[in-house]
């Protein structure tokens, strides 16, 4: 088949590759000068920065085979074992976050009736919900206020940037909604899935990255598609009835209008664009609600400074930032502890997110008074003093889709859509989950649907 694939994040590039594979002949349609979509990695004197995503979490069997299978086993790299700890800023200290009951029990970071909760919660019994919650009201009946305030809201900084009390936990976190609804308690079912993960046949999921950063993974991509394949600057605005069965693609790029007839269109555009591109004889626009969905914007700053500028030892992941300590940052990646190598030799390299569903405005402030916020929260929570060696930043005015409250009506639009329009397929990460292995997958998926 004449397939289109439209949009080169890494949905559409995984989508075209296994449709490549297939013996489809594939046509990737990018509105931008380059692939990757959000995925950012530039090399400017000796520093490794990801103006995107950092890192993603192998969390799946699949993921491993995918990486294998485009050649970059040698490439891949793991989360240093000294980059264990997450920390946790509260009362204006670090505390590192328990990860184990024996820690659970003896953390200051949470109070004794917190602790209680947590106990009490193993004895709770299967629920099975008929309305959608928001996932901060659905950990606070299972732990209360405390453990939503101090560990559930920076944890939902840290991976969608939004806010606990919008998100839908069916949709944004379905695990928890189907742990409450099969087993009652989140304790107990989160146990039970590391027992299995440990026991015969079970899977160490590792976080991972590649020695040249996370463009290792689009660049492999699309050096697997055929000669001419890509069309970069080719922002697809409507796809209409072609001859037959077919659609005719419609994009602009600078040189004027071009088109082509596809025998199936796949679609891996994020919300907004779904919701401006015309679809089907009407030139109506169906998904048009799709341009309702949250994108909050969030600001990237890469900072490098000398090791000895920084008092912290730095021997973690990172450090998320509730937002009941009032600063300017959602949290802060030990970039270069996690993954040696990516600041010059006696430098360490962090990387701060700022901005989100909480805080907006913040990630577009003028970058210098954004540098400025970031290094005062730098200085106050991990003692990094001085003027920083090296900053980069990266705006996104529109981050990551929120699955908020609601959002099964967005998801069923998508469905509907695609039972109108034989030949039409939709994926990404407005559907399918906003991770790098959920964007894998998802393109994984599309191209199976198609063949
Ligand atoms: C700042 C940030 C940090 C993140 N951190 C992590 C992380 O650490 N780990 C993790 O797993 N995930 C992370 N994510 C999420 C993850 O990176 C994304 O969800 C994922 O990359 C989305 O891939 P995609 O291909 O579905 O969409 P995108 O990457 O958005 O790609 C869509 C592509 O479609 C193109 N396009 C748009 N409109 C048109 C049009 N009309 N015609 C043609 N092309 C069009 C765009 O230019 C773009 O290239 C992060 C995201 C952001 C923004």
């Amino acid at each position: 088949m004449n397939v289109a694939v439209l949009g080169g994040g890494v949905t559409g590039l995984t989508a075209a590759w296994k449709l490549t594979g297939a013996g489809h002949s594939v046509r990737l349609l990018e509105a931008g000068p380059r692939l990757g979509g959000a995925v950012r990695t530039d090399l400017v004197d000796g520093w490794l920065v990801e103006g995107g995503p950092n890192s993603f979490r192998e969390s799946r069997p699949a993921i491993g085979a995918v990486m294998e299978e485009l050649g970059l086993g040698g490439e891949r790299i793991e989360s240093s074992p000294a980059a264990g700890k997450r920390y946790i800023a509260w009362g204006g200290l670090l505390a590192p976050l328990p990860l184990s009951p024996r820690e659970l029990l003896s953390t200051s970071f949470l109070p004794r009736r917190a602790k209680w909760r947590i106990l009490r919660e193993i004895a709770r019994g299967p629920r099975a919900r008929t309305e959608d919650i928001s996932l901060g009201d659905l950990m606070r009946d299972h732990f209360g206020s405390d453990v939503v305030e101090r560990a559930v809201q920076p944890f939902v900084s840290g991976i969608y940037a939004g806010d606990p009390e919008r998100l839908s936990a069916r949709h944004a976190f379905p695990w928890a909604w189907e742990a409450e609804r099969t087993s009652g308690s989140l304790v107990r079912a989160a146990a039970a899935d590391a027992r299995r993960r440990r026991g015969p046949g079970g899977f160490r999921s590792a976080i991972v990255s590649f020695r040249r950063g996370l463009q290792a993974l689009p660049a492999a991509l699309a050096a697997k598609l055929a000669a001419g394949a890509v069309v970069l600057n080719a922002d697809v605005r409507s796809i209409g009835p072609g001859s037959g069965a077919r659609w005719r693609v419609c994009w602009g790029d600078p040189g004027g209008g071009r088109e082509g007839e596809f025998d199936c269109v796949v679609s891996a555009l994020p919300a907004l664009s779904l919701a401006r591109l015309e679809i089907g004889p009407g030139g109506s626009c169906p998904l048009s609600g799709l341009g309702a969905i949250e994108h909050p914007p969030v600001a990237s700053v890469f900072v490098g400074f000398r090791r000895d500028q920084v008092q912290h030892p730095l021997d973690g992941f990172g450090a998320l930032v509730p937002a009941a300590e009032k600063r300017s940052i959602l949290g802060i990646v030990f970039t270069s502890s996690l993954f040696p190598g990516r600041a010059p030799a006696d430098h360490v390299a962090l990387t701060v997110l700022a901005g989100g569903a909480l805080q907006p405005g913040i990630a577009g402030l003028p970058r210098d008074e954004l540098v400025e916020r970031v290094c005062s929260d730098l200085r106050f929570l991990l003692g990094a003093h001085g003027r920083p060696a090296f900053v980069r930043h990266t705006e996104w005015p529109r981050a990551i889709p929120q699955y908020n409250l609601g959002y099964g009506r967005h998801l069923e639009a998508m469905a509907e859509c695609e039972a109108r329009h034989p030949g039409l397929l939709i994926g990404g990460n407005v559907r399918d989950g906003i991770s790098l292995p959920d964007c894998i997958l998802s393109g994984v998926s599309l191209a199976k649907r198609v063949s």
